[in-house]
């Protein structure tokens, strides 16, 4: 038996939501799960699989439906084997694809091979271009009995409306942070133990992803904070002019154009929040915010944060990380007070 809500409590209202329409038998045809990125929104897609896909559900802590985690059904997920759930996810290009879309509405369309259920899971509904989205559509207007949609949705990221106007949508909060650590010292304990990173670095992960408790784990154990650590120095190093803009951007080369363009909406977001009086998410780049936040409207820190929706839309996922960072550098650089020479 899995019950999602003990292991991560934040995804439990959701969850619950689920549950309780499975039992009532009027869960909707499609399902949008928004949340942020990395608060385990796909964990909780896959606990509805499950319930979905479960010849026998068992009732959970709460009293409501959970899968049994023992029939054929159950031991075929668990073997990340069964034919009955499809996950959709973008893939090299950073979009969900129109021959994705199709595959999935072919999918939907058979018949179940070994259950009852067919469950398909777009990861990221909001990256999918007008093509894809159109396709997506005909599945959604013409709904079958044994299938259950669920599309995935980062916040702030938005999903066209009329694909939203035909779902469900439910969302999921961030953890409390004492939630985000507990989650998050159960997994690390879990790893090998030269391979468990510092309380320092499990702080600092949690405090730059947010508490969103796997992106911090991701954050943790991975090459992230290393990298982010150099760009944000090389950042601050070209804000004073010392360093031309290319080799600023050169630090974002190799943490993607996803992970870069999230750290300029971190650090605009946290200038707003700075001239609104508040505090930043990133301690390690208050100092810097700080100082900028003196002199800079309020309409400017949110000028940058439009600038990085604009790259992230469709167009521009082709590009390259260091020319993204490049131009939003360019742009950071203009709230600098002094008129300096160009890089
Ligand atoms: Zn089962």
């Amino acid at each position: 038996m899995t019950d999602i809500a003990l292991e991560m409590p934040w995804l439990s209202r959701a969850w619950q939501t689920i549950q309780s329409r499975v039992k009532e038998d009027r869960l909707p045809h499609a399902l949008i799960l928004a949340g942020e990125r990395g608060v385990g929104k796909r964990v909780w897609a896959e606990a509805v699989g499950a319930l979905l896909l479960c010849d026998r559900p068992v009732n959970g802590e709460s009293g409501l439906p959970t899968a049994c985690g023992q029939c054929k059904q159950c031991e075929l997920l668990a073997a990340s084997s069964h034919p009955d759930i499809r996950v959709y996810a973008p893939e090299k290009s950073r979009m969900v694809k129109v021959d994705q879309v199709r595959a999935l509405s072919s999918f939907a369309v058979a018949s179940p091979q070994v259950g009852h259920h067919k469950v398909a899971i777009i990861d990221r509904a909001d990256q999918m271009n007008i093509n894809a989205a159109n396709a997506l559509l005909k599945t959604l207007e013409e709904p079958l009995p044994d299938v259950t949609l669920i599309l995935l949705q980062e916040s702030g990221r938005p999903v066209l409306p009329t694909i939203r106007s035909r779902c469900q949508t439910l969302t999921v909060p961030v953890p409390t942070n004492s939630d985000a650590n507990a989650w998050l010292a159960g997994r690390v304990r879990k790893l090998p133990e030269d391979a468990r990173p510092s309380p320092e670095v499990l702080a600092k992960a949690l405090m730059l992803a947010g508490n969103a408790p796997m992106l911090a784990l991701d954050y943790a154990t991975g090459e992230f904070i290393g990298l982010r650590d150099t760009a944000l120095e090389r950042f601050k190093e070209f804000m004073k002019s010392r360093i031309p803009v290319g080799e600023a951007a050169k630090a974002f080369k190799s943490m993607g154009l996803e992970d870069t363009l999230w750290l300029f909406e971190t650090w605009a977001g946290d200038l707003a929040r700075l001239i609104a009086g508040g505090t930043a998410q990133d301690a390690d780049a208050e100092d810097m915010l700080g100082f900028l936040s003196r002199g800079t409207p309020a309409w400017r820190a949110h000028e940058l944060l439009d600038m990085v929706k604009e790259s992230r839309a469709a167009g521009v996922y082709n590009a390259s990380p260091e020319l993204e960072a490049s131009r939003l550098l360019i742009a950071w650089q203009k709230l600098m007070p002094v008129k300096r020479p160009s890089a």
